[in-house]
């Protein structure tokens, strides 16, 4: 039922609206989905629908979230003229798709999600136990399928749910597609690199870990949240040589400098040539060199925001269109079209 000839193959993607974005979201993702943009025909989506499975008991802040979240992406370079970005919630027939493709996944697929798993043991302060927490992959699932998506970014974690949704594909257009074209077609991983991008603390950089450096952080702030950066513990005083392989600095080096800056500070930390205030000053330059066109490209939207949620409102418009389409398709295969057909007559 493949109805659409489009020149360029269909890419889905979407954040759950966590509010503003960090180096992390962009290093991960959102630098990525730039890149994407003129490759491919891209949809991306603030998933305020898939915010809930975790945070449904406080929803006060799910809007604005999902609005600091568009301003980021519209500041990275994410151009309205050259891709779909949309709101999850704002196109329902996600909703329905989820409702029949939950009809047909096993509950032991969802229990075999390694995240399901993973986050039910880690996030204690929150009771998980909901029906919605246990279905997201099926509400991912529909996400893709309702675009009918060629490919999904993801990292290597996210595999499994790519995975999912093409045994949730297969497993609808065996149940309905009877002689007919399958309506589904099965999307395929883009596996994005992922670069280990360490917060100020030397773990991942994380919301949850209050480590982070928010693309929108002023550039003082910049520079203050990484002179306090932890580095190698080995270098303990001055004169104490280091390893810029084991010093998260060296790592956020790796990603932001250039050859020669990197080779300097090999070289200045290997041989304690070169103290860890002037190699942080470094790379705050450079991370500053990133987020400076970044900040300047938010300026006009945070001061006029109304521009922003029209561009997300004709996204959702434009995305609703082809939903629909794809809902209408899935109803009829299930024999559910909203077309009248005279009692006992057949298809
Ligand atoms: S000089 Fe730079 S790379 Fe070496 S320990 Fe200090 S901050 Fe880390």
């Amino acid at each position: 039922m493949a109805d659409r000839t489009p020149q360029k193959p269909r890419v889905l993607s979407g954040m759950r609206s966590t509010g503003k974005l960090h180096l992390g979201n962009f290093v991960g993702a959102l630098d990525n989905w730039v890149k994407l943009q003129d490759r491919y025909d891209c949809f991306f989506f603030v998933a305020d629908w898939h915010a809930l499975t975790t945070d449904y008991a406080d929803t006060s802040h799910i809007k604005q979230n999902s609005m600091e979240e568009l301003l980021d992406w519209l500041a990275a370079g994410l151009d309205p003229e050259r891709c779909t970005m949309f709101i999850q919630s704002h196109v329902p027939q996600h909703a329905e798709l989820h409702l029949l493709l939950s009809m047909i996944t096993p509950l032991g697929w969802l229990e075999r999600v390694p995240t399901y798993k993973e986050q039910r043991e880690n996030i204690k302060e929150k009771d998980l136990g909901t029906y919605g927490f246990l279905g997201y992959p099926v509400l991912q699932s529909a996400d893709i399928l309702i675009y009918k998506a060629d490919y999904v970014p993801v990292g290597e974690d996210q595999v499994p749910h790519v995975e999912l949704t093409r045994e949730i594909a297969r497993r609808f257009n065996m149940f309905y597609s009877g002689k007919r074209e399958y309506v589904f077609p099965e999307p395929q991983p883009l596996l994005t690199p992922a670069a280990k991008l360490p917060g100020t603390d030397g773990r991942k950089m994380s919301k949850s870990y209050g480590n982070f450096i928010n693309l929108s952080d002023p550039e003082p702030v910049v520079r203050q949240k990484l002179k306090t950066m932890v580095t190698d513990p080995a270098r303990v005083r001055r004169n104490d040589p280091g390893e810029p392989d084991v010093c998260p600095v060296g790592d956020l080096h790796k990603i932001f400098s250039n050859q020669q800056t990197l080779a300097k500070v090999y070289e200045g930390c290997r041989t304690a040539g070169i103290g860890c205030i002037e190699c942080k000053g470094w790379v705050a330059d450079n991370v500053m060199a990133v987020l400076a066109p970044i900040q300047e490209r938010r300026r006009p939207f945070e001061q006029n925001p109304k521009l922003a949620w029209d561009v997300l409102e004709a996204g959702s418009a434009r995305a609703r269109i082809v939903a629909q389409q794809t809902i209408e398709q899935a109803r009829e295969a299930m024999n559910m079209s909203h077309l009248y057909q005279p009692p006992g007559g057949s298809k």
